[in-house]
């Protein structure tokens, strides 16, 4: 079947949804590819390249009219219009936003939003979510290290010795644990809190302290489970004990790094004001959640602002600032999924009774399937 692949349209969006890698494979998988000119320009994929892997390369119009339309972030009011009804969509189409599923439907499109894929083992190579944060993690922690006037690491020099920076990290998820991991590769102390009790031996295997809030009832234990690996709203009790304890680690950090999220829900705020007012002058602060309205009532979306003397920084979107790997990724993700929704002779063939299919497929030749 014909697969478009259009150039992402949002601002600052610079990633693809297919590389020449896996174009090569669709092709040899007997489909037709139509790559608009210029998709993988921002993420340094050339349109020679996509040539050279068998695509053809087309406009805007002609990639989104194709019969399974690849994208990395949900389509706009514009692009829909060239989207034909009973196409195939695949992307990050944010299952959490009721209109803009609705308008999937009134489109008429087949839309499979791949972050509502569970977390199950046979799932993980599609994991976007996971692709994608992970990047962000480790994103994080370099824009920190950048953003802070002193070192990461502890170091003995003739002229005096530096102290290593301590890093707190909230909330230990995929994004969570690579900040953790990279603030440890470039020498800091790091410090960790979740409220998942599995969180701590992760965070505790990358040589990371875990800040441990005790849990005073059955039901916070419970809870503390999450369901299906994510969290759970905590008790009022245990996120007062939690802010109070997280707020003691925050005050002696160099850098903080939130990544706290709930699915479906604002994110949690563990950094306060009056936090943020007695950290060290200097001291950055990357939030992760920003754009579920922060784990720091502080932060700004894509913004770096300062207040109390700490910097505040609240991009959006961090996997586009390393697209080429962020793009190789998510494609990959893509190319497996595809693989549930067309068969060995190139044939759009959706398997509906497999639970990832059933867990993404949002709209179905424009009935909403799933409200968020
Ligand atoms: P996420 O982005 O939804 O949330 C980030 C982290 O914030 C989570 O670890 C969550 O527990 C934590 N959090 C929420 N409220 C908090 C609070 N008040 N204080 C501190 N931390 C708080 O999570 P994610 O990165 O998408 O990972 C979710 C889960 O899925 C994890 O358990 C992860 O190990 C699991 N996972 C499983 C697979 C798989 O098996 N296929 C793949 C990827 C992730």
């Amino acid at each position: 079947m014909q697969i478009g692949i259009p150039r992402e349209s949002l601002q600052g969006e610079t990633r693809v949804a297919a590389t020449p890698e896996t174009v090569k494979k669709y092709i040899s998988a007997k489909h037709q590819v139509v790559v608009e000119t210029g998709a993988g320009a921002a993420a340094h994929y050339p349109d020679d390249a996509y040539v050279a892997a068998g695509a053809t390369l087309g406009t805007a119009e002609q990639a989104l009219s194709a019969a399974l339309v690849l994208k990395v972030r949900t389509p706009s009011a514009g692009e829909l219009t060239s989207m034909k009804p009973g196409s195939v969509l695949v992307g990050m189409l944010d299952p959490f936003n009721p209109e803009g599923l609705q308008s999937l439907a009134t489109a008429g499109l087949t839309a499979f939003a791949l972050e509502a894929a569970p977390r199950i083992t046979r799932a993980q190579s599609l994991d976007v979510l996971s692709s994608q944060a992970n990047l962000a993690g480790y994103k994080a922690v370099l824009l920190a290290a950048n953003q802070y006037g002193r070192l990461f690491p502890m170091m003995m020099t003739a002229a005096g010795t530096l102290k290593a920076a301590r890093v707190v990290v909230l909330g230990a998820g995929v994004a969570g644990l690579q900040a953790i991991a990279t603030a440890k590769r470039l020498g800091a102390v790091v410090e960790a809190s979740d409220v998942r009790p599995a969180a701590k031996e992760q965070i505790e295997s990358l040589g990371a302290k875990f800040i441990d809030v005790p849990f005073e009832t059955d039901e916070e234990r419970e809870i503390a489970q999450g369901v299906g690996g994510y969290a759970r709203p905590m008790p009022a009790a245990w996120m007062a004990r939690q802010a109070a304890l997280v707020s003691e680690r925050c005050k002696q950090a160099d850098i903080i790094i939130t990544t706290a999220l709930i699915p479906g829900r604002p994110a949690p705020t563990l950094v306060s004001e009056e936090t943020v007012q007695a950290m060290k002058p200097g001291s950055v602060i990357v939030d992760l959640a920003v754009e579920r309205g922060g784990n720091c009532p502080l932060s700004e979306k894509d913004k770096v602002v300062v207040k109390h003397g700490v910097s505040l920084i609240g991009y959006t979107n961090l996997p586009a600032m390393v697209a080429t790997d962020a793009s190789a990724l998510y494609a990959r993700n893509v190319l497996d999924f595809l693989k549930l929704i067309t068969d060995a002779e190139g044939q759009l063939a959706i398997q509906r009774e497999d639970e990832i299919v059933a867990a993404c497929l949002m709209s179905s030749d424009g009935n909403l399937l799933r409200s968020a």
